[in-house]
């Protein structure tokens, strides 16, 4: 069938564009700016090269008083409260509602994705955002109590959906009480100067929402910007690691929303015509470019060629054109470069065996265009099925069986999304928690609500947007309860003391505990630990590399635990805790003689300690998922999966409680736990070995290594099988094991080199259990 054109008008854009003073786009402080010595850079439409405008450019002075101006309107705005916020949020919304239509044009004019996209998706789903978080900011203290808004929060975004990720990142933020500068790419500046203009119209108090216009060098002077409390970056995950780095010891509060690989599962019993219907939008939606995008479709052998068939059939019914004739299905790329990156890609695939096809189908003269392209006999390790394209770009693969399927599927660095396809929807269920992906689709793909979470693990980042999860990016503890520094440890003897037969007074070393044995260190040393007085109290295994090593690979294989029900760990946890208490007495002498402290902080020490187990057993079954009721057909299922494999770094002081505190809501949401304990007091954990045997863990689900803590604490940051690392440590070594961790972007939460409050706010049970989940969206839809 042929299709007449179908353009939507651009006058209302053009003539916006025509009254706007691009050269003066920066809002600061309610004002619109050149940038400090009138920088500018050019921006133009992918869909024929013609140059749109000059935009003003930041420099580090422009980012400078964008972030004196959020901090001059932080406290109004947090003392606004929520009602009044939640107006302003609304007020936007509404505003954005009424110019739904030119902000679509314009998006597509500046982005070059099909106007069905932008008018349908891009916009409906921002304008949402705003209304929905209008709610969280008026329910704050009631949803969210002790906690308010972060602070001044530095934002940066990437030009794939340039309002839709402006509105995920200012919408919670201003929700929370903060006050923002967010930085658009420099390739997609315009619907975010029209959103500054919406916030204008609004009221919005000046300062509240600052924009700030340029490349990697204004991302990096908000990056670095000492008067900011939270960094929200949405972007590669080589920039994301670089910014990982540069955050680190710093104290900023860091989401990062990175790339992906995910996906895209058929089984040999899915709707075959449903499911191309859907891999056309997984991977072709934005030309490609899209985070989550399907660009690994992994197809049951048994139906492969059938599957592919009707995929390369539909392929050469996309209508490639003008992104604002309304029946195209496929604009250009973004800019020349991203069409090279992608060219060379396909290039670099096919010299590793890749067969590569295309439709045929005429390219338009102008513009970035590309057509689609269907990658087969891609190998698991060819540059298709391992690097992101951002480009439309398909690499299929077949697997045999669900097995199959599975390991397929979770053979990446990242971890965003996936979709499966079956009309089974027990196997659909079975086959989602466990795919290492943030967000699964089951019968679907591309869904997406401001209610449900979105978001990755691995080298997909940490930090979800959207929904609860996506709020709690922004709040921090009212009071923080960051009392005490803590100093770093000075080894006594420098490198530790051979043997402990040799120390003579000493009739037992103990050794580290790793796959649910006791196991001597692999250095074959031991250091002496010593009371306050100086006196040698008896001595602890100095863990190395290599045992930290071997911790993990226990935790890893420590599959029963991760998988066991919530009712069994609680019945562990709650052993462990009667374990702990028969032998209260022995553990508070212990303390005593180690720490100084004196009998009855001892004992209550160890009575609290006995307590959060006991409570973290109890919570075991009780912190579960949600189910969001988005506005679509379908439900989602917010799963409370555990991290995985956790390393835990504990402090000198509560040598127990410290330990405790951290190890019983990581093993009642079934992480497995590789600890290093203080190392001035280590025999108070390895005094828990005991209760370990006696308490039904399973081999593996608790490793301890002593050793010096900042050297065990780096290794474990640096391990690529490690998923997360909590660390309670002196400020340099919390700053450390943040640096180090940027090579699988593990989550790290530290204390920031303070000493935490196990009764207040930020060291409560609730906030661990938390921090001991990853939430997994599994979207299942209904209905015919
Ligand atoms: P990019 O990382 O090159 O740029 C993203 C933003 O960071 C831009 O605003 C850019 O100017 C800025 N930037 C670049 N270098 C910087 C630096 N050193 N310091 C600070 N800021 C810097 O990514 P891109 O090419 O613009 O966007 C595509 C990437 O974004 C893809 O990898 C895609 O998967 C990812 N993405 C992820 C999500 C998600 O939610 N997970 C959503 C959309 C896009």
């Amino acid at each position: 069938m042929e299709y007449g054109p179908a353009p939507e008008s651009r006058a209302e854009a053009d003539a916006w564009l025509a009254s706007r003073k691009l050269e003066q786009a920066l809002f600061i402080d309610g004002s619109w700016r050149a940038g400090a010595g009138g920088a500018t850079f050019e921006v133009t439409e992918p869909s024929t090269g013609r140059v749109i405008g000059q935009v003003a450019e930041a420099s580090a002075t422009d980012v400078d008083a964008a972030v004196a101006a959020a901090r001059k309107a932080l406290p109004g705005w947090q003392a606004a409260g929520g009602y009044a916020r939640a107006r302003y949020l609304y007020a936007i919304g509404r505003a954005m509602q009424r110019h739904a239509r030119l902000l679509a044009v314009l998006e597509s004019i500046d982005n070059g994705k099909p106007i069905r996209e932008s008018r349908d998706v891009d916009v409906p789903l921002a304008i949402r955002h705003f209304l929905h978080h209008a709610g969280w900011a008026q329910s704050l203290e009631e949803e969210f109590p002790g906690q308010k808004g972060v602070g001044v929060a530095g934002q940066i975004i990437p030009w794939n959906f340039p309002l839709l990720m402006l509105a995920w990142k200012i919408a919670p933020a201003l929700a929370a009480g903060c006050t923002v500068v967010l930085k658009p790419a420099e390739f997609t500046p315009l619907t975010a100067i029209l959103f500054a203009e919406i916030c204008e119209r609004a009221g919005l108090p000046k300062g509240v929402v600052n924009i700030v216009h340029g490349g990697p060098a204004a991302g990096q002077a908000i990056v670095e910007h000492d008067d900011i409390d939270k960094i929200a970056f949405t972007g590669s995950s080589e920039v994301g690691k670089i910014i990982r780095k540069a955050t680190a010891g710093t104290g900023k509060k860091l989401s990062l929303e990175l790339g992906g690989k995910s996906a895209f599962i058929v089984f040999d019993d899915a709707d075959l015509d449903s499911a191309v219907e859907g891999l056309v939008d997984g991977i072709w939606f934005n030309q490609g470019q899209v985070c989550c995008a399907g660009s690994r479709l992994l197809v049951q052998e048994d139906i492969a060629e059938r599957f592919l068939a009707k995929v390369r059939a539909r392929m050469g019914q996309l209508r490639l054109g003008d992104p604002l004739d309304k029946n195209t299905d496929i604009g250009p790329l973004v800019a020349p470069v991203q069409l090279e990156r992608v060219k060379s890609m396909l290039t670099a695939g096919a010299d590793q065996g890749a067969e590569l096809w295309q439709p045929a189908c005429a390219l338009p003269e102008i513009g970035w265009y590309h057509l689609p392209v269907l990658a087969t006999d891609v190998g698991t390790a060819n540059i298709l099925a391992q690097e992101e394209v951002f480009g439309p770009v398909l690499a299929a693969m077949s697997f045999r069986n669900t097995e199959d399927a599975i390991q397929l599927a979770n053979n990446t660095r990242y971890g965003l999304a996936a979709s499966v396809w079956s009309e089974n929807v027990n196997l659909a269920l079975h086959v989602a928690p466990q795919l290492k992906a943030g967000v699964v689709w089951i019968n679907g793909t591309n869904m997406f609500d401001a209610a449900c979470g979105f978001g990755g693990f691995r080298e997909s980042g940490f930090g979800r947007e959207g929904g609860r999860e996506g709020m709690e990016g922004y709040l921090a503890p009212a009071a923080t309860g960051r009392a005490t520094k803590i100093s770093p440890f000075a080894f006594p003897g420098g490198a530790g003391r051979q043997g402990a037969a040799e120390a003579g007074f000493i009739d037992q070393t103990p050794k580290l505990f790793i796959g649910g044995k006791q196991t001597r260190p692999d250095s074959g040393y031991s250091y002496p630990v010593l009371d306050t007085k100086g006196r040698v109290v008896g001595e602890a295994g100095m863990g190395n590399r290599k045992d930290i090593r071997d911790a993990v690979s226990a935790a890893r294989g420590a599959k029963g635990w991760m998988s066991a029900t919530a009712h069994n760990r609680a019945q562990v946890l709650f052993f462990l805790a009667e374990n702990l208490s028969l032998r209260a007495d022995d553990f508070a002498l212990r303390i005593t003689a180690v720490t100084g402290a004196s009998a009855k902080a001892a004992r209550a020490e160890v009575d609290a300690s006995i307590e959060r187990v006991f409570a973290a057993a109890g919570m075991a079954d009780k912190f579960e998922g949600r189910v969001h009721e988005p506005p679509a057909r379908a439900i989602a299922l917010a799963l409370n999966e555990p991290v995985g494999v956790l390393g835990i770094v504990a402090p000198d002081e509560q040598p127990l409680l410290g330990l405790v505190a951290m190890l019983a809501p990581a093993l009642a949401m079934g992480n497995a736990v590789v600890a290093v304990p203080s190392p001035r007091s280590p025999l108070v954990a390895t005094d828990l070995y005991q209760v370990f045997e006696t308490s039904d863990l399973p081999a593996g689900s608790v490793n301890l290594v002593t050793g010096r803590g900042p050297e065990l604490a780096a290794v474990l940051a640096r391990h690529d099988d490690v998923d997360g690392l909590w660390c309670v440590a002196d400020a340099d070594t919390c700053r450390l094991v943040e640096a180090e961790s940027e090579g699988n972007l593990k989550r790290v939460w530290t204390s920031g080199g303070f000493g935490v409050d196990w009764t207040g706010p930020e060291g409560s049970l609730r906030r661990f259990l938390s921090r001991a989940v990853e939430v997994k969206n599994v979207w299942v839809p209904y209905g015919d």
